[in-house]
């Protein structure tokens, strides 16, 4: 399709949730796919719930990831501005268009008068009291006062909102391409609020309104905004824009990993796991997050994960990069059903995305890392550790913390190894094993191995009675990298003492 216009249109309310993400992503695949437009919205209009500081952890986390925006806040476009605080004035002239089309009407309760229906509703067993057909005509509003008196109010200045007026014994029906058709009764919905007393228009009129401005072609949103697009439906047609009315894509919930419902931001705090792309802090603990980022993913891992959260390719293929995905991205292939928030999965891919990343693009990523551990070491020994570990870790910090043992002292032996197998008489022969290894002009892993193999064949030993003691007491666990590399990395002072320390500490482990 040409001039194919998606927006992410987020309300800066707090960290933006990977729900979020994931929405802002398939909008910009789909963009990307049809040679589009992708367009950052910001929805601030609801100024009790801005919180300061959201709108640039969104960008930081689009920036983070590269979905790159065409238009929007700080990057301009012809639609603009992109902040709908900054749009303000442009959306009164449509509720007033929607009462006098007769598909709104002025509303005079005041909050207290409302308060005080729905307590009398409850009272009678009613909780879920609604602004509606079935009681429009009892409340105080244009439909039931005079309209010499509405003129009147309204001159004076009297505090009103504006509510459209949805029909009564309608079916509202559209189109969805993930979930076909999708109807709702009219006498369902209510008749909800357009203009706020305060003057500012709600969610559902300016985001109808700057959709139809922006000239956005496919609205692509969470599942939890399929009952609102119903009233939407009704103001392009109250309006008469049903000729540019978009496409609708309502995308599944993302679930708990485990158990029912959907993931909330609680669950990434109970269960350990990030459910945010970036950290975000905030002065109240609870309320404070560790992002994918800081989680030491892969951005690339992130976009993997997330693009799989609702879709799949229909084929086996499971690794897709940006570019990949833009080439495989189909909206007709995003299921109905919630996705499931598989956290090993992310680590999995993660994993993967770190095998195939070269050493200097880690290197980067590492680097930062190790500086603010003031890990002091040269980048190109840093390099040699992260080939080194690059296939035994899975999130960045693991370099330095699995690793821990290629910057510093080893901390502690694993001792099971050691009580099995270690025979403290046979200890001068593996001292003479390490001075064989001293005395080697190239200190290189093949010659190492070399060596190694000659004293096991002169003592008529297997790579079981001595790999297992060299690995552990150059690494302290038996799960480390090869023990040729490692030996040679560390270089042969290191080696000399460490496997002096660990000769002794073996003889003190099989003792005690
Ligand atoms: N501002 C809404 C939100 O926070 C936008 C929903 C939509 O895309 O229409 O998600």
């Amino acid at each position: 399709m040409e001039n194919c216009r998606v927006r992410f249109a987020p309300s800066p309310t707090g960290a933006l949730h990977i729900g979020g993400v994931r929405t802002a992503l398939y909008n910009y695949l789909l963009a990307k796919k049809l040679g589009g437009t992708f367009i950052l919205r910001i929805e601030d209009t609801d100024q009790t719930r801005y919180v300061p500081g959201a709108e640039d952890y969104i960008l930081e986390a689009l920036s983070w990831l590269d979905i790159r925006l065409d238009e929007g806040p700080g990057v301009g476009g012809d639609y603009g501005p992109y902040r709908q605080s900054e749009r303000e004035s442009m959306y009164k002239e449509y509720a007033i268009k929607l009462v006098e089309n007769g598909h709104a009407y002025y509303a005079f309760d005041t909050p207290e008068e409302l308060d005080e229906r729905r307590n009398a509703e409850k009272a009678k067993g009613n909780h879920n009291f609604k602004y509606d057909h079935s009681v429009r005509k009892e409340m105080r509003n244009s439909l039931t006062i005079d309209a010499d008196e509405v003129k009147r109010m309204l001159e004076y200045g009297t505090p009103y909102t504006i509510r459209l007026m949805v029909p009564t014994d309608e079916t509202v029906a559209f189109n969805d391409i993930i979930r076909s058709d999708v109807k709702f009764s009219s006498n369902e919905l209510d008749d909800k609020v357009m203009l706020k007393a305060d003057g500012m228009p709600t969610y559902h009129l300016a985001n109808v309104v700057d959709d139809y401005l922006m000239k956005i072609t496919h609205v692509i949103r969470g599942e939890e905004w399929l009952p609102s697009t119903a009233h939407h439906v009704l103001l392009y047609k109250f309006l008469g824009w049903e000729d540019a009315m978009p496409q609708f894509a309502h995308l599944p919930l993302i679930l708990k990993p485990t158990g029912n419902g959907k993931l909330s931001k609680r669950d990434g705090a109970k269960l350990g796991i990030p459910v945010f792309p970036l950290s975000w802090d905030s002065e109240k603990e609870e309320d404070s997050f560790k992002g994918f980022r800081e989680f030491g993913f892969l951005p690339e891992a992130v976009l993997n994960f997330l693009a799989f959260l609702g879709w799949n390719p229909g084929t086996e293929e499971e690794f897709f990069r940006l570019d990949d995905l833009i080439q495989a991205f189909d909206l007709n292939k995003v299921s109905k059903g919630g996705a499931r928030f598989d956290f090993d999965k992310a680590k999995w891919f993660n994993q993967q995305y770190i095998i195939n990343s070269d050493t200097n693009t880690l290197l980067g990523l590492v680097r930062p890392l190790a500086d603010a551990k003031q890990i002091d070491c040269t980048d190109e020994y840093l390099s040699k550790c992260i080939d080194l570990m690059k296939e035994r870790v899975q999130f960045l910090p693991d370099f330095l913390e699995v690793g821990y043992y290629l910057f510093e002292k080893v901390r502690n032996y694993e001792e099971k190894p050691i009580r099995k197998k270690w025979k403290p008489e046979q200890r001068p022969m593996f001292e003479e094993l390490l001075e064989d290894l001293l005395s080697l002009e190239n200190f290189e892993s093949a010659s190492i191995e070399t060596s190694i193999k000659t004293f096991m064949a002169k003592y008529e030993l297997g790579f079981g009675n001595v790999l297992p003691f060299l690995r552990i007491g150059m690494a302290g666990t038996m799960k480390g990298p090869g023990v040729f590399e490692m030996m040679e990395l560390l270089g042969k002072d290191e080696v000399k003492e460490r496997m002096t320390t660990a000769y002794t500490a073996f003889d003190g482990i099989k003792a005690g």
